[in-house]
C-alpha cells in the first residue's frame, strides 16, 4: 500500500481557548510549557513526557514510564524535537495527537514523520499526521526572535533542493519515483517566493507574516506528500547541516545548521543569493555561528558523508 498523507487540521485559536478533557498525555520540554502553561489550564494533563534526543530508542524509554495509564489523547506542546516525539508515541500508543506549535521553527508540525539521528545521519520514519494543530499567533509572536520564524528555512531550502532535483534530472541520476517533474518544480518556486516575500513580516513577528509562513510550510509539506518524497525541499543545504551536526554537537536549532546551508549551497550552485540572504537575516537565522573550521572540515567530508548515506544526488556529491 503506499499512503499520499495530509497535512493537520489547523485551528487559529488562542492556547486559553483549548479545552480537553479527555485524559492527555502532555509531551513538552521544560523551556516551552514554562511559558504557555498558564494558558494551557483547559487541558487535563495525566501524565506529561520530556524528550531531549531524537531517537527511537528514547521515545520509547519515554513511553515505557506511561505503560498501564488511561490515557485517550497526546499533546505536544513545544518545537520541532517535541512534535516528532509527540508523532512517534501517539502512533505507538494508537492515540490522537494535537500539536501545540510555541515557535514556527520547523515543518515537522506539519508532515507525516519523524526525524531520528542515527550513524551521525538524519533519517525520517514514518509515524502520524497530527489530526489537529493549534496555532495561536500571539504565542508565535512572543518566541524568541531566533526561533519564532525559523522555519522559513525549511521553506527556502527549495532554493538549493529544486536546484539540486534538476540538476540530478540533468545528469539522469535521479531514481525511479522521483523523476524531475516541472509543474511540480514551478509550484515550489512559487512558495519560495511567497516564503521570501513574507521574510520580513514574519520575521518581526506580524501575525498576517506569520500566517503566510504557515502557508508556505503547510504548501511545501503538502507539494512533498503529493509526489511522495522530499526533493523538491531538501538537498544539499540539509546534507550540510546533517553532516555538520556531527562536529557541532547535537541540539543546535535545525535553522542555524540549514540556513548557512542554505547560503553556501546556493553560492557554489551559482544563484544570485542576495534574495536570501536578506530573508534569512530578517527572520534572525545566524548565518556566521558555524565556526569556520567546522564549515571547512563538513564540506571536505561531504561528498564521501552523501555516498555513505546513501542521499539523493545533488551538488553535494561533487564537491
Ligand atoms: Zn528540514
Amino acid at each position: 500500500m503506499k499512503t499520499l498523507w495530509n497535512l493537520p487540521t489547523v485551528d487559529l485559536v488562542s492556547f486559553s481557548e483549548v479545552e480537553e478533557t479527555r485524559p492527555a498525555l502532555l509531551v513538552t520540554s521544560t523551556p516551552a510549557w514554562n511559558v504557555v502553561s498558564s494558558q494551557l489550564r483547559g487541558l487535563n494533563v495525566a501524565a506529561t513526557l520530556e524528550a531531549t534526543e531524537a531517537t527511537t530508542d528514547h521515545w520509547d524509554a519515554l513511553r515505557s514510564k506511561i505503560s498501564g495509564q488511561q490515557l485517550d489523547i497526546v499533546y505536544a506542546v513545544g518545537g520541532g524535537l517535541t512534535a516528532d516525539a509527540g508523532k512517534h508515541i501517539a502512533a505507538r500508543l494508537g492515540l490522537p495527537l494535537t500539536v501545540l506549535p510555541t515557535a514556527l521553527s520547523v515543518d515537522a508540525f506539519f508532515t507525516a514523520a519523524s526525524g531520528i539521528r542515527r550513524d551521525g545521519c538524519v533519517y525520517y520514519i514514518e509515524t502520524q499526521v497530527p489530526g489537529r494543530l493549534i496555532l495561536d499567533l500571539d504565542v508565535i509572536a512572543a518566541a524568541p526572535a531566533a526561533i519564532r520564524a525559523a522555519g522559513i528555512t525549511d521553506v527556502m531550502s527549495i532554493a538549493t533542493g529544486c536546484w539540486d532535483w534538476e540538476f540530478a534530472h540533468e545528469q539522469g541520476k535521479n531514481p525511479p519515483g522521483m523523476e524531475f517533474v516541472p509543474w511540480v518544480y514551478n509550484n515550489a518556486q512559487s512558495i519560495l517566493n511567497g516564503v521570501l516575500d513574507c521574510a520580513d513580516a514574519a520575521g518581526r513577528g506580524d501575525r498576517e507574516g506569520l500566517k503566510t509562513l504557515y502557508d508556505c510550510l503547510a504548501m511545501e509539506v503538502q507539494l512533498c506528500n503529493q509526489v511522495g518524497h522530499a526533493r523538491p525541499e531538501e538537498g544539499s543545504e540539509h546534507y550540510f547541516a546533517y553532516c555538520a551536526e556531527n562536529f557541532t554537537g547535537h541540539g543546535w536549532p535545525h535553522g542555524d545548521l540549514v540556513g548557512p546551508g542554505i547560503m553556501i549551497m546556493a553560492k557554489l550552485q551559482g544563484q544570485d543569493t542576495r534574495r536570501y540572504e536578506a530573508a534569512l537575516e530578517a527572520c534572525h537565522i545566524p548565518l556566521d555561528r558555524i565556526p569556520a573550521g567546522i564549515t571547512d572540515r563538513t564540506l571536505r567530508v561531504l561528498p564521501s558523508y552523501c555516498q555513505r548515506h546513501n542521499l539523493p544526488f545533488g551538488l553535494a556529491h561533487t564537491l
